[in-house]
């Protein structure tokens, strides 16, 4: 009775072993991708030719794939060499740059093994040049001058470019007329010292009746730039007619006021402050032009200029009234000329400035 038992309970051991094996080896047959030994009994692989599957590189083997062309689930699988030539090289980092006259180089690391390196050469780079600094070349007081500059390794590369008009220059502070091109100036001027820069503190036009600012003095070997003119410095004078220089910044208070023979003033880029009463009175002044630097208009500028028609503004923008103590503000339109030039003559500016933010 026992023994019936066993064997029964060993047969069925059997039977669910055999069952979960059988089940296994379809699956295997059915879907296995792991090799080409499928316990099949009557199935002959017919391979595909092989084909790179993952190429090789310098450091890591590839692999190959063959494919049953009757069962496509059936994979079979092979190295592939090492390719010691297969590197992939980084972005490469400049050790020498190219200039002007000779080849840089560039070193590469392989982001497969950082052992494997290889240096190329840069070309010839046509623009890094090593420049000295500008030297002029064609000076010229009123009209473009022209400076040039040379490379330190090869002086046939060489570099030109326009530059702005250097205004006239007085050779002394004495002289009257400019030391570059001669042109009468003045019948006088009075120049003195400020900080580090000059000032016209007085001065009364040529024959011509064209004034002239200058726009440096040279004393020994040094140009040194006319900043200012002085308050009062040509007031009541008879000229017809006025040229500023580039490097004036300050236009003094009452400095060409009373001037009656003046029509049109033309204000340059870098004068920022037109003092109180520049130009009051000049009763025969029509047009302004008040340039892109400005950012003060002195009480009074343009009072009295009883002809004036035209002021206009190269930059309108931020202008402001202020009182002189500079506690309230308007913002002020002044994009119409010929409203400004009624506003600047008749307008009570006694106690206002015109400024700039
Ligand atoms: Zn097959
Ligand atoms: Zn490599
Ligand atoms: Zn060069
Ligand atoms: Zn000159």
């Amino acid at each position: 009775m026992k023994k019936t038992f066993i064997l029964v309970l060993l047969s069925l051991v059997c039977a669910v072993c055999c069952a979960f094996g059988l089940a296994a080896c379809g699956d295997k047959d059915n879907g296995g991708n792991s090799g080409s030994n499928q316990p099949t009994s009557d199935h002959v692989h017919d391979w595909s030719d092989w084909v790179i599957t993952t190429p090789a590189t310098c450091s890591a083997p590839g692999r190959a794939t063959r494919t049953c062309k009757t069962n496509p689930n059936h994979k079979d699988y092979t190295d592939v060499a090492i390719e010691p030539e297969a590197h992939l090289w980084d972005d490469g980092e400049e050790i020498t740059p190219a200039t002007c006259m000779e080849k840089g180089k560039k070193k590469f690391v392989c982001l497969h093994n950082e052992e494997h390196t290889k240096t190329e050469d840069i070309p010839i780079d046509n623009n890094a040049h090593d420049w000295d600094s500008w030297k002029v070349t064609k000076e010229s007081c009123t009209g473009k001058g022209e400076e040039m500059r040379v490379c330190k390794r090869d002086e046939k590369h060489t570099q030109t470019r326009e530059t702005e008009p250097m205004g006239h220059y007085l050779a002394s502070p004495t002289s009257t007329e400019c030391g570059r091109c001669k042109t009468p100036l003045a019948q006088s001027f009075t120049i003195t010292r400020i900080d580090e820069t000059f000032q016209i503190t007085k001065g009364t036009a040529p024959a011509t009746r064209i004034l002239i600012i200058p726009a440096y003095v040279k004393t020994g070997e040094t140009m040194t730039p006319i900043t200012q003119i002085a308050d009062s410095a040509f007031m009541s004078d008879t000229f017809t007619e006025i040229q500023f220089s580039p490097t004036l910044s300050r236009i003094g208070a009452s400095a060409f006021s009373g001037c009656n023979g003046i029509q049109s003033v033309n204000i340059p880029d870098n004068v920022h402050s037109i003092g109180s009463s520049a130009f009051e009175n000049c009763v025969k002044l029509k047009t302004v032009t008040i340039g892109r630097g400005a950012s003060e208009i002195g009480a009074k500028a343009f009072r009295g200029c009883t002809s004036l028609q035209a002021v206009t503004f190269t930059d309108t923008t931020g202008w402001k009234f202020k009182d002189v103590n500079l506690t309230t503000n308007e913002p002020q339109d002044i994009t119409d000329p010929s409203a400004n030039a009624r506003e600047l003559k008749e307008g009570d500016h006694t106690t206002w400035v015109m400024v700039k933010d």
